[in-house]
């Protein structure tokens, strides 16, 4: 079963109409290179590629 990942960051190439993403997976990292995070603020895709 596909996991269905909604995201907004529309210039991502990964993105699509509705708030998509059609990566077949993606990265997600705490920020600063921490493998810990204290809230949703500290997460971020890094499958992440501008289109
Ligand atoms: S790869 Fe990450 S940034 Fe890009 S659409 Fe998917 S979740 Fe969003």
């Amino acid at each position: 079963m596909r996991l269905e990942v909604k995201c907004n960051v529309e210039n991502c190439k990964y993105w699509e109409k509705g708030d998509q993403c059609v990566a077949d997976s993606i990265y997600v990292v705490g920020l600063n290179g921490r493998e810990e995070a204290a809230s949703v603020d500290e997460t971020a895709c890094k499958t992440f590629e501008e289109c």
